[in-house]
């Protein structure tokens, strides 16, 4: 989404277990009437909360609201989390770019890898997960906006990539994870979820069992009622649940 949109909505910070509540409780309200606008039943859409940035004291206030996995981008500051709030019943996503260095760190403690992009990354993930004597449920992240910023597989490269996964074992795929662009064009985002879906049910026509249950895991804080029109089982919601972010997105996806 552009900045000046990004700013117009004005996420405000939340911080007691009630605002947790409320939060989650009008973001759950979109994604259903979403879903029954498209004629989907709102079973079918997860919410992932991403508490990337946010310490840990409101993360335990988020958690009593109600959130039981949390999306992280980054590794360490994931790895950091889980440690600290190891009493908490939570299971974690990581959420962002991987590289192989990092693997063993996922492998220790995620439940699941939603950035799969590389054979790289999988070898890697799987050497260190059948070492732990754990499995990974994963994701296989694909760029559908075409920008040099996001990462993720070109469509292109996605059927040889999801061909050689069966040979690690560890990894469970549940399917496509991607960004769609920031822009307060609809058509244009709509296209981006539109190319994962098309790329889904391509996959699953030529073989189905080289996705899984077909998972789409797309749309966030500014698009996710777009994402569950256009077929999302998984929207990644930051800011709408914990507030605004500081920490500018280049952070995340340079460029
Ligand atoms: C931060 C992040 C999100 C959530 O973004 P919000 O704008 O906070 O909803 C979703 N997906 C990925 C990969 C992210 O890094």
């Amino acid at each position: 989404m552009t900045e000046s949109a990004e700013q117009s909505r004005q996420y405000t910070t939340a911080v007691a277990v009630e605002d947790f509540r409320r939060n989650i409780a009008a973001v759950q309200a979109r994604i259903d009437a979403a879903a029954r606008r498209a004629g989907r039943d709102p079973a079918q859409v997860q919410l992932l909360p991403v508490s990337k940035t946010v310490p840990e004291e409101r993360i335990v206030n988020a958690v009593a609201a109600g959130c039981r996995r949390l999306g992280e981008n980054k590794v360490q500051e994931a790895k950091r989390k889980h440690g600290a709030l190891a009493d908490l019943d939570v299971s974690w996503s990581v959420i962002g770019h991987l590289q192989t260095n990092k693997a063993k760190d996922v492998a220790a403690f995620a439940d699941e890898f939603q950035a799969l992009d590389s054979l790289r990354v999988a070898e890697a993930l799987d050497r260190r997960l059948q070492a732990a004597g754990r499995g990974l449920d994963v994701y296989v992240q694909v760029n559908t906006s075409g920008e040099d910023s996001k990462y993720g597989l070109a469509p292109d490269e996605l059927p040889a990539l999801l061909r050689q996964l069966p040979n690690y074992s560890a990894l469970r795929v549940r399917g496509l994870m991607s960004l769609a662009v920031f822009s307060d064009d609809t058509d244009r985002v709509r296209s981006c979820f539109r190319l994962l879906r098309d790329l889904r049910d391509r996959t699953r026509d030529a073989d189905p069992d080289l996705l899984g249950d077909g998972g789409l895991s797309m749309g966030m804080s500014g698009d996710y009622e777009l994402a569950v029109e256009e077929g999302s089982t998984c929207v990644r919601v930051g800011q709408a649940i914990f507030g605004a972010r500081a920490t500018p997105d280049s952070m995340y996806w340079p460029g």
